[in-house]
């Protein structure tokens, strides 16, 4: 029924002379009309006028012979479109007469079949000889115009649709937002019924309804297979538009139980990319068969395209955001992420009541084995521990990594802190197991902080200072001699507190000169002479008075301070042990001791710092005697190793210090370049008093002997003890029964006083 039309307006003139050329039976002319691709007609005015003329075109066009149309003055009027019938009739009687040059109309007619035809209808009013307006017009055929017109405009609103959800996509980033828009986008378009998101699923096996559909299916309903045999599956894997015709016929692709119960009819479906892999399909769907066109294609692949972008771009943001909130070498969320979800918990807390807990995590000695095995194993070490604090907690605790070898647990809903301390054991029992390290199983331990909040609104907890405060707990865990677990409470808070303080004083303390150095001379227990002072740092506080270094080189090694001070210790000793040599130029030169903490010996260039001091005073080096406690060497660190044979290496001497406090056996000292061992005080106490320490020191004494080490007992308070020592053969004491630590004047007189000042008190002279 689809014809050409191409006519355009004639002048009315020729037009009402051509008709009535006709109507009254030109041969010529009718002829000529009778060729034309368009209806030529003369018709009375009115919805009911009489049609004088139809040329037989009109057959052709709208499947009504000339002769129908001419008996039925209805026809017409009836025939046009429902929906354009009130308009064109209005047209027509507000015509009126006299109006020679109308604009032409175009309305859809419905022919003889059924069909819709447009046409365009161009006629003039005239007035015939007696009177009777009569309207002299051409029908044409338009309908391909039409067609293609309405085709463009659908393509115009089409990109519309598609700019306004790639604006959508670009103001907000969330996918599921974005395809909830683009499925309500696709049912604008005429005749689709719905459309909805099929998401690939984690086997890659099926797709999964994310978007659209909603509430029509459930459970199975709501998943379609990922391969050939579904329309959505051929899409995915083909990367192709799918489009099923009709699904009552269709052979191909058995239909998914969530269209059935919408009644769908014909299908398109579409694939959308997603970041490494195909993300999933675009499925549109309409009650009428045959309803979808490989145009329509192109306006689903293109809104498809805009969510593949957009989920690109969020799975690239998760990537970041992930990356920012979490510890790439474990993979746990970081102290940002902890943070975040603490201060979430408080919240929460402060409306339930319930109180909030978290754990402070510190691996024992971890520094130790990194030094000792090398990073790499460190970090293996740190990788495993992860999973394992994990399987050991709750599923909705939180274990994230605050870094080095910190983790930090957040329990949210707490009962008391008995819970807390159960979970703190549970956390501890992933540690119950050895770990590998570089092939080799080891045990590690960890020491564990807990602090427990009870927020409300009148006292808000602010998240740091928890953690802090778990911090505290922890550190106070180190010092009861690690391995263990400690609650905070208020006297930890006042420690912790305290820390933080004496830290920021003692950073100006160098500066201000409130450090000096006290001497205890070191006797040889043979002669009674004094052989050796050992440099003891004191902190003349300002408002507090003189201050034991146990109450400050703690605090010093734990910030790093340690490194500044212990070069001041060491250049200061040994610029007053020269002026002591300087002094008495006939006797023989005293040694001076000085101590290194752990801190100091780890560091890489403590034989490069101590040669400096060397050659900055100008002393020999066989008089400094350098004081490592034995805790330095237990965990065999490598750089701690090279640091002492680098300083060996100088020619300064190497003394253990506090001997029997740890664990290292004699004959495992013998690796290490030591010249003499300090017997701790501990075990000179108990010098004839326990049978059992005593019979150690002995044997300690025997077998330093073998090794041609000297032995140094510290702590030497009474006669009883001097003479046990004596008789054991012990080379040097040191102690309040000769003198306690003194300020350098004080040992300038006792200096003065002659070198063999202690031969009365040795037994046996
Ligand atoms: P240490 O090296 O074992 O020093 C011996 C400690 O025992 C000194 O305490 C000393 O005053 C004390 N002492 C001496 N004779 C007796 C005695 O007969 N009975 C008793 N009960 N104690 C005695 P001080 O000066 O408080 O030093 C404590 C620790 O602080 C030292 O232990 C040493 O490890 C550390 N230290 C001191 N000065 C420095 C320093 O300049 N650098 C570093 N890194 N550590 C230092
Ligand atoms: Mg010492
Ligand atoms: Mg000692």
């Amino acid at each position: 029924m689809k014809r050409s039309s191409q006519g355009r307006s004639w002048p009315d003139k020729q037009v009402s002379e051509f008709l009535d050329q006709i109507i009254s039976g030109g041969e010529y002319y009718r002829r000529l009309v009778e060729r034309l691709p368009a209806i030529v007609y003369a018709s009375e005015l009115g919805k009911h006028g009489r049609w004088r003329y139809v040329s037989p075109q009109v057959e052709e066009i709208l499947g009504y012979s000339p002769e129908e149309w001419l008996a039925d003055p209805g026809l017409w009027a009836k025939l046009i479109h429902p929906d354009d019938r009130k308009r064109v009739l209005e047209l027509e009687t507000r015509k009126t007469l006299g109006d020679r040059n109308p604009p032409p109309a175009d309305y859809r007619v419905i022919t003889r079949d059924g069909d819709v035809v447009w046409i365009l209808d161009e006629a003039v009013l005239e007035l015939d000889e007696t009177g009777t307006p009569v309207w002299h017009g051409v029908l044409y055929d338009i309908t391909e115009r039409k067609t293609a017109e309405q085709e463009l405009q659908r393509v115009a609103a089409q990109q519309a649709a598609v700019a306004r959800l790639g604006e959508q996509a670009l103001q907000d980033g969330d996918p599921d937002a974005l395809m909830r828009e683009a499925v309500s986008l696709m049912t604008e378009i005429d005749g689709v019924q719905g459309a909805c998101v099929w998401e690939v699923g984690r086997d890659g096996r099926r797709l999964q309804l994310r978007a659209g559909l909603e509430g029509e299916a459930a459970g199975d309903g709501r998943r379609v297979s990922a391969a050939r045999d579904s329309h959505v599956g051929a899409a995915l894997d083909s990367g192709l538009h799918v489009i099923v015709d009709d699904w009552l016929s269709e052979h191909r692709f058995s239909m998914p139980p969530a269209l059935r119960v919408q009644g769908v009819r014909s299908s398109l479906a579409v694939g959308i990319d997603g970041k490494d892999h195909p993300f999933g399909v675009l499925d549109v769907h309409s009650a009428e068969p045959g309803r979808f066109t490989p145009q329509d294609a192109h306006f689903v692949q293109a809104s498809a395209n805009v969510l593949a972008d957009a989920i690109k771009r969020h799975a690239a943001d998760q990537a970041l955001r992930h990356r920012v909130l979490h510890d790439s070498l474990t993979g746990l969320p970081n102290r940002l992420s902890f943070v975040d979800a603490l201060n979430d918990a408080l919240e929460r807390g402060t409306v339930s009541g319930s109180p909030v807990g978290i754990l402070f995590l510190d691996l024992d000695h971890f520094k130790l084995i990194n030094d000792s095995m090398g990073h790499h194993v460190g970090d293996e070490l740190l990788q495993a521990v992860a999973p394992r604090l994990r399987a050991h907690l709750r599923p909705g605790d939180l274990v994230a990594r605050f870094g080095g070898d910190e983790f930090g647990v957040l329990v949210a809903r707490l009962a008391d802190e008995d819970e807390a301390v159960a979970i703190a054991d549970r956390v501890a029992a992933a540690f119950a197991e050895p770990y590998s390290m570089g092939g080799v199983e080891h045990f590690v331990t960890a020491s564990l902080g807990i602090a427990v909040a009870r927020p409300s609104s009148r006292e808000p907890v602010d998240a740091e200072l928890l953690i802090r405060d778990a911090d505290a707990a922890m550190y106070r865990a180190k010092e009861r001699g690690r391995a263990r677990c400690e609650l905070f409470d208020a006297a930890m808070r006042a420690r912790a507190v305290h820390r933080v303080e004496v830290e920021r004083e003692l950073r100006h303390a160098l500066e201000r000169e409130e450090l000096v150095l006290h001497y205890q001379p070191v006797v040889a227990l043979g002669s009674g002479e004094i052989t050796g002072l050992e440099a003891l740092v004191r902190w003349r506080h300002p408002d507090r008075g003189l201050l034991n270094p146990g109450e400050f080189i703690p605090i010093a090694e734990d910030s790093g301070l340690i490194e500044p001070i212990g070069r001041w210790v060491q250049e200061t000793a040994c610029r007053q042990i020269l002026e002591w040599h300087e002094q008495r130029p006939d006797a023989r030169p005293v040694d001076i001791s000085v101590n290194l903490s752990a801190r100091q010996v780890a560091h890489r260039d403590l034989a490069g710092s101590v040669a400096e001091v060397l050659a900055r005073t100008g002393l020999d080096p066989v008089h400094l005697r350098l004081e490592i406690t034995e805790g330095v060497l237990v965990e065999e660190s490598a750089t701690a190793t090279a640091t002492l044979e680098a300083l060996s290496e100088i020619g300064v001497r190497l003394v253990l210090d506090d001997f029997g406090t740890g664990y290292s056996s004699l004959a495992y000292l013998s690796r290490f370049p030591f010249d003499a061992l300090k017997i701790d005080h501990s075990f000179v106490d108990a010098l004839g008093v326990e049978q059992e320490r005593t019979a150690i020191i002995e044997a300690i004494i025997s077998m330093a002997r073998a090794l041609s080490l000297d032995v140094i007992a510290e702590g030497v308070e009474n006669e009883a003890q001097l003479s046990e020592l004596c008789r054991l053969g012990c080379d040097y004491g040191q102690g309040y029964l000769f003198s306690r630590a003194l300020p350098p004047e004080k040992i300038s007189a006792l200096l003065g006083d002659g070198a063999r000042r202690y031969s009365g008190m040795l037994p046996g002279r």
